[in-house]
C-alpha cells in the first residue's frame, strides 16, 4: 500500500479510499466521539491515557466501543509504522454507525487516522496569544464528543481580528477553551478549573510535572481572577503550553510572556525528551 493508510472500520485502507457511509448517525446526528494525540521521537505521547478517554467519551454518551484498548493501541502503532513520518497527528473517532433509521443506532464505526505532524507557529510561545471570551460552553463537558459547532463558528469569527482561542465561561466562571484548558499563576500557584472541561492530557502532564516546584488548585475559577492572575496559559497536546498575554481588551502579565509560563513549558519538554512516558 502506498501514500498514506488509514484505519477505517476494519481496514486499513489508503487515504483516497477512506470512507464512511453517508448514513453513519455521526455524520447525521453528531453521535459520534473522538480523541487525538501526537508523536515525540515517533513514539505515540500518552498513547494508553488518551485511548483510556476515548473510552470515557464514548461511555458518557452510551456509545459502546467493540475494540478494546489493546486493540485500538495495536492500530495506532500499525498505523505509525505503515505511514513512517517522522512525527505524527493521530486522531481516533468513533462513529454510531448506520442505524434502523436516522435516530437508532448502528454497529460503532472505528477510524484511527495519521498524518505527519503539524507545527505551531513559534510566535505564539515568544509573543504570546490572544483569548476572546465568549459566554457558553461545551454540551458534555467530560466527553470529547464530535460536537464543535460553536468552535468552529467562533474561531472563524474571532481568529480574523487576532485572536487565536476562544475561552468559554459561563455566569463569570471560566470553563475551557475550544480546544484547550486554561490556568492561571498566582503567586507560586496553579488555578484551573475542575468542572466544566474536559480532562486534558496536557493538563494531567502539567499537573505531574509541576508539582514538585508550584502548588496546584482545581476549582472553580472566576473571570476576574483570571484577568487579575499573574500570568496566564492554555494547554492541549497540539499546542502543549502556550502564554495568553491578553484576555479580549485585558492586557495579561503586562502584555509579556510569563516567566513561570516558559519554565512550565521547559518543564514539559524535558519531560518529553526523558521518553520516560514511552510505553512498551
Ligand atoms: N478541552 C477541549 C474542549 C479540547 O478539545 C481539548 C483538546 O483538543 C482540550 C481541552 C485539551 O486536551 P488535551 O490536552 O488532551 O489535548
Amino acid at each position: 500500500m502506498s501514500g498514506t493508510v488509514y484505519f477505517v472500520d476494519d481496514k486499513y485502507v489508503n487515504k483516497e479510499n477512506a470512507f464512511i457511509h453517508v448514513n453513519d448517525i455521526g455524520l447525521l446526528r453528531g453521535y459520534a466521539v473522538f480523541d487525538y494525540l501526537k508523536t515525540y521521537f515517533g513514539k505515540p505521547f500518552r498513547l494508553s491515557d488518551h485511548i483510556e478517554r476515548l473510552q470515557n467519551s464514548a461511555r458518557y454518551i452510551g456509545l459502546s466501543i467493540p475494540y478494546s484498548n489493546d486493540e485500538i493501541k495495536n492500530i495506532c502503532n500499525e498505523l505509525l509504522n505503515k505511514n513512517n513520518f517522522a512525527e505524527s497527528n493521530i486522531r481516533i473517532v468513533v462513529t454510531g454507525g448506520v442505524g434502523t433509521d436516522s435516530k437508532s443506532k448502528g454497529n460503532p464505526v472505528l477510524i484511527v487516522t495519521c498524518e505527519p505532524r503539524i507545527l505551531m507557529n513559534p510566535e505564539y510561545y515568544t509573543d504570546g496569544i490572544k483569548l476572546k471570551t465568549v459566554e457558553g460552553s461545551r454540551e458534555i463537558s467530560l466527553s470529547k464528543t464530535c460536537n464543535y459547532i460553536r468552535a468552529i463558528d467562533y474561531l472563524d469569527e474571532y481568529r480574523k481580528l487576532g485572536f487565536s482561542e476562544v475561552l468559554y465561561v459561563q455566569n463569570n466562571k471560566v470553563l475551557e477553551c475550544t480546544s484547550s484548558n486554561a490556568f492561571l499563576i498566582k503567586d507560586n500557584t496553579i488555578i484551573t478549573p475542575d468542572t466544566g472541561v474536559l480532562m486534558g492530557i496536557t493538563r494531567k502532564v502539567i499537573f505531574e510535572i509541576c508539582e514538585k516546584f508550584m502548588s496546584i488548585e482545581t476549582r472553580e475559577v472566576e473571570l476576574d481572577e483570571l484577568l487579575n492572575a499573574d500570568e496566564v496559559f492554555i494547554s492541549s497536546t497540539e499546542r502543549e503550553i502556550m502564554p495568553v498575554i491578553m484576555i479580549d481588551d485585558k492586557e495579561i502579565s503586562g502584555g509579556k510572556v510569563g516567566e513561570k509560563t516558559k519554565r512550565i513549558h521547559k518543564e514539559f519538554i524535558e519531560y518529553v525528551k526523558s521518553l520516560v512516558w514511552v510505553e512498551k
